[in-house]
């Protein structure tokens, strides 16, 4: 249902991830959701993930007992269930089968019942009863194969059919988020050393005031100095920048 992704320079020395993810999410809740959830890149090069079904409040109340590590590559998500109930095991992100991978998915997958079916068929295992998990594992087999995250990201989602925002990160790629998108929308935030993804504009306002809007079968792939929008085909796509107009 909402959806925020960050990359800032370790230069700067300070990890802040979590901050802007939880922020993010707390200025999308207005949208309505039933779980929450975030994942970060550690200074270590790990990913770490926390979810709960419920208000933020619970994702707040459990991070301030068992802290998570913090990073300077994150994604986050609140999620209005459509396939599977409201759980922590179906909210997001959703992993790879190596765990090194997390996805974050706004929309239904709707060809998701075969794509399931084939994963299990090939020996794979699902956690969850969302159409979410299988984009995880199928990027994550990508990834295997390619060794490239945008270009594990495309061969993907050219196979996936209805609606989704999609964010993935993944260890190897620790300065990285990649995100694509039909039928749902996604929209950067450009900071200095830093910068953003969000399923609305709120989820960065508070960080920049630069936006890129991403058109309809398009990708992102942001790191803290650059971003760079391809169509589903690989081709690059002019970004047009423009200023949020806020009043809060
Ligand atoms: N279809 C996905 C799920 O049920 C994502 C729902 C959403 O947009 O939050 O987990």
């Amino acid at each position: 249902c909402g959806i925020v992704g960050y990359v800032g320079n370790k230069a700067s020395g300070d990890s802040k991830s979590i901050e802007v993810l939880l922020g993010g999410l707390k200025r999308l809740e207005y949208r309505g959701y039933d779980s929450a959830g975030i994942a970060v890149i550690d200074e270590s090069g790990h990913i770490g993930t926390r979810k709960r079904a419920g208000k933020l409040q619970v994702l707040l109340d459990n991070l301030a007992d068992q802290p998570l590590a913090n990073g300077m590559t994150g994604i986050g998500h609140t999620r209005w269930a459509t396939h599977g109930g409201p759980t922590d095991s179906n909210a997001h992100p959703h992993l790879s089968a190596d765990g090194k991978l997390a996805l974050i998915h706004n929309g239904i997958i709707e060809n998701f019942a075969e794509l399931r079916a084939e994963l299990e068929a090939t020996g794979a295992t699902l956690i969850s009863e969302t159409d979410t998990e299988v984009a995880a594992l199928l990027v994550g087999r990508e990834y295997d194969r390619v060794t490239d995250l945008t270009v594990a990201l495309r061969n993907v989602v050219a196979r996936l059919e209805g609606a989704f925002t999609l964010l993935v990160m993944h260890e190897n790629e620790p300065g990285v988020v990649v995100g694509a998108r039909r039928n749902s929308p996604l929209v950067i935030g450009l900071g200095d050393g830093e910068n953003f993804l969000g399923s609305d504009v709120a989820a960065f306002v508070e960080f920049t005031r630069r936006a890129v809007a991403i058109g309809q079968d398009q990708m992102v792939t942001i790191r803290p100095d650059s971003v760079e929008i391809t169509d589903f085909d690989g081709n690059p796509v002019e970004a047009d920048e423009f200023d949020i107009a806020w009043d809060a």
